[in-house]
């Protein structure tokens, strides 16, 4: 970190106004006297400060040398080579267009049920039960569906067994700040805490960690990334979904996107929407995202490739190894190799080298930059 005592006025003019915030809420979740709030209205998923305290570009509490705030921010400044460098020891390497990584396999969950309610191969909703009936973690934090789940919007939440993770078990393609469930899970009781979360979000621990932001940072124990290149504003529901095509939504079951935005229906029907379509609906918050493996999670999870009943795996850390090799042993997940789907791969590195293209020239150098001409695969 630089010596000059960065704080919420920095990052409200450096990543909040620039087009940088993701909106993943690591900001509100590690400020420690409360005076950032978070707005998930109208499509906005985006942090500000309470008024009384500095106004909205400025705290009383960072004048006075609280820094928090940018520690816990993983697109403030170089965030890349800082987290690269604690996870992993070193900076990752311009051929690494996905990150750092230890083994990319193909995973799936053994028990029936876990596997039918994922939407890949249930390797997510798999560890997650694992961990918490294993004793590695006390609480995940994850996503759910508000209400009775008619409207579709995606909100975080805590699960602590069994039936919480997979009640929360599937994708949704609007943005959950799954981050912000972590005030209830230490009101639970929780100390060791798994967080699911796209890139943006599996970010967060370990920015904190490299930043030493504090016992937030020690709390979370486990972290499962999502592959992810964009997430839509949930006005697409009503805007695109039911305006052009009459899909309402609360007669949607399940949804999915791969090579189109598919959507299944209670009456069975099955729907595309191509992609093209779809883009004048991305989420703000994607569009400077350099960040489609989740590269800093411990193990990353998607959805690509041939098999559409295992999720792509990429296991990255020393953490994330040890919980792939004692699910394995247990019998709790089955894998493959990854050269098993070399287009998996293939597409893994061109979605990634897709999405580092997007960090902008205006933005401090280092994240996000990769040469323009096509890098050596490493295989
Ligand atoms: C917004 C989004 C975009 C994605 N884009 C891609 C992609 O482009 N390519 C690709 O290969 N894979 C993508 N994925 C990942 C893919 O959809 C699966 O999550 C992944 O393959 C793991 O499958 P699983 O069966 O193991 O997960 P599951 O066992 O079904 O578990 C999924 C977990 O994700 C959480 N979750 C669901 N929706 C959200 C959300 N909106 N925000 C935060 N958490 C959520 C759930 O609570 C659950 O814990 C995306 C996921 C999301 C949420
Ligand atoms: S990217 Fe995340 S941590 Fe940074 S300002 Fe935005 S919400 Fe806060
Ligand atoms: S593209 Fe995905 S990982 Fe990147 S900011 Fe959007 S939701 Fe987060």
């Amino acid at each position: 970190m630089p010596p000059d005592k960065p704080h919420w006025a920095h990052l409200f003019s450096e990543v909040v106004t620039s087009g940088l915030c993701t909106g993943c809420a690591g900001c509100v979740v590690a400020c420690p006297y409360d005076v950032l709030e978070y707005d998930d209205t109208k499509g906005a998923y985006k942090p500000f400060h309470v008024e009384a305290d500095g106004g909205f570009d400025d705290c009383t509490h960072g004048q006075r040398g609280c820094t928090l705030c940018t520690r816990a921010c993983p697109r403030f400044r170089l965030w890349e080579p800082e987290i690269d460098n604690k996870l992993f020891g070193r900076e990752r390497e311009a051929a690494e267009v996905e990150g750092v990584s230890k083994d990319i396999v193909l995973a799936r969950a053994t028990d029936a049920g876990v596997a039918a309610q994922g939407q890949d191969g249930g390797l997510v909703s798999a560890i997650l039960i694992w961990a918490l009936e294993n004793d590695v973690v006390d609480a995940a934090l994850v996503s759910y569906l508000e209400g009775d789940g008619t409207t579709w919007k995606a909100v975080p939440g805590v699960a602590r067994d069994r039936a919480e993770v997979l009640a929360g078990g599937g994708s949704r393609y609007t943005y959950s700040a799954n981050t912000l469930a972590y005030a209830d899970a230490i009101a639970s009781g929780a100390t060791r805490i798994a967080l699911v979360g796209m890139g943006c979000q599996s970010s967060v621990p370990p920015v904190m960690a490299a930043r030493r932001a504090g016992k937030v940072s020690r709390r979370f124990v486990l972290n499962i990334g999502l592959l992810c290149s964009k997430t839509f504003d949930d006005a697409i529901f009503a805007e695109l979904f039911e305006a052009r095509y009459g899909l309402a939504r609360q007669d949607m079951v399940k949804m999915n996107v791969k090579g189109a935005f598919q959507i299944w229906m209670r009456d069975g029907s099955f729907h595309e929407i191509p992609l093209k379509e779809c883009r004048d609906w991305t989420r703000q918050g994607c569009k400077a995202c350099p960040d489609f493996a989740a590269e800093h999670a411990d193990i990353s999870a998607g959805g690509i490739g041939a098999f559409g009943d295992w999720t792509l795996t990429i296991v990255r850390t020393d953490t994330g190894r040890e919980v792939m090799e004692k699910m394995m042993a247990d019998g709790s997940i089955e894998t493959r190799p990854g050269d098993d789907d070399p287009g998996a791969i293939a597409l893994l590195r061109k979605l990634s080298r897709a999405s580092r293209r997007r960090w902008p020239e205006s933005a401090v150098t280092g994240p996000g930059r990769v040469p323009d001409a096509p890098v050596q695969l490493r295989r």
